[in-house]
């Protein structure tokens, strides 16, 4: 093995990933709890057939139709008017930011980003050859303008990646900072709004800057609102010029026919597949509440998770739930758990959990 040629940056390196655990509760990566209806279930089975038929030729390289329908989604969700030359899809919005290293950083250039925030970002930077360079959040997660625009300055990154709702903290970034950093930077701004269906009423999506920030990217994916994530479908609104050059790096027939198939069916049931979206943020709100009340620090959030703390020895406290059926997530900042906000039934296994361990390792 260590005769292999791996490239340095490589060696000896875990593949990513959250524990894949069976366990009764899963409340580790935010997905959506409740599963697509039969009718969903009837309509896809249908799309599939029909995709499998014609299995023997490549998929559409272009996923036309698919875009087309994210396009129209995303004027529903934000009111924003795009084509499908201004929106792009791959496998996952993991897939879609690699594209944007691959298109905007690589070596001799820089990525920035705040950190605490998705520990994914600095994987694709080391994977495109990008030097990865992560600022500072404040202490209530949130960034301060000085700091952003002084390590723009320093830095000079090609790509600057905000995760908005972020991960694993939820909080959202407002819009003028957004601006400022696009304002300040001559590279593109992502602004990565995985969970941006779940934001708070009054919160805008940076999907509205687009028309006069040329150099504005904005990811989404139906992993998380969508409950979808099994799918594997991530998009990116942007200006057709940068839609372009993501076209230039994707491989070809990236999106299978069946995903393409899948991802539209699921867009036209998007109304029931968000339908839960709104108990889902009721949900979170109550949970956030609750854990204040047991005393516990929380993190204001704009997603589908809260991030709570703090705790001496977080490990523990992680261990101690799992060994009561209840798998959360060990990151972020020392000290600090998150939680996804699952079905009513999951959120109160996990309290019942936690009130037991806490008492436990008092
Ligand atoms: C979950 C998540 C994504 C989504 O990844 P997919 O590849 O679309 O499943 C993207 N960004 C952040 C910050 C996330 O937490």
């Amino acid at each position: 093995m260590s005769d292999l040629p791996i490239r340095d940056e490589l060696r000896g390196v875990e593949p990513y990933g959250a524990p894949q655990l069976d366990v009764p509760v899963c409340l580790n990566v935010n997905e959506n709890p409740f599963p697509p209806s039969e009718r969903l279930v009837a309509d896809a089975a249908r799309a599939v057939a029909d995709a499998v038929r014609g299995l023997n030729r490549y998929p559409d390289r272009e996923a036309t139709r698919l875009r087309e329908r994210l396009a129209a989604y995303l004027e529903r969700e934000a009111g924003v008017s795009l084509d499908a030359g201004q929106v792009w899809a791959a496998n996952g919005s993991n897939e879609v930011m690699l594209q944007i290293l691959q298109a905007f950083g690589g070596p001799g250039r820089t990525a920035l980003s705040f950190a605490p925030t998705y520990s994914m970002y600095p994987e694709y930077a080391r994977d495109t050859s990008t030097h990865w360079v992560a600022a500072r959040r404040d202490d209530d997660f949130g960034i301060d303008e000085d700091v952003a625009l002084k390590a723009v300055a320093e830095h000079r990154p090609t790509v600057t990646l905000i995760a908005s709702p972020n991960n694993p903290t939820g909080t959202a970034v407002p819009l003028g900072l957004v601006s400022a950093l696009h304002e300040a930077s001559d590279g593109v701004v992502v602004v990565d709004e995985a969970y941006a269906e779940f934001r708070r009423d009054g919160v805008p999506s940076a999907l509205s800057l687009l028309d006069t920030h040329p150099r504005l990217i904005v990811t989404r994916t139906m992993s998380k609102a969508f409950a979808f994530a099994g799918a594997r479908l991530g998009y990116v609104a942007a200006s057709r010029e940068i839609i372009d050059v993501l076209r230039v790096v994707r491989l070809p027939y990236h999106l299978s026919a069946v995903t393409q198939a899948v991802a539209v069916v699921a867009l036209e049931h998007a109304v029931e597949l968000q339908g839960r979206v709104a108990q889902l943020r009721d949900e979170r709100d109550a949970l956030a509440a609750w854990l204040r009340e047991q005393g516990f620090e929380v993190a204001e959030s704009d997603a589908n998770f809260v991030l709570f703390g703090r705790f001496a020895d977080r490990h523990a406290v992680w261990q101690g739930l799992l060994d009561h059926g209840v798998l959360i997530r060990e990151t972020g900042p020392d000290g600090w758990l998150r939680v996804s906000v699952g079905t009513p039934e999951e959120t109160t296994a996990f309290k019942v959990a936690l009130v037991d361990v806490v008492k436990e390792q008092r």
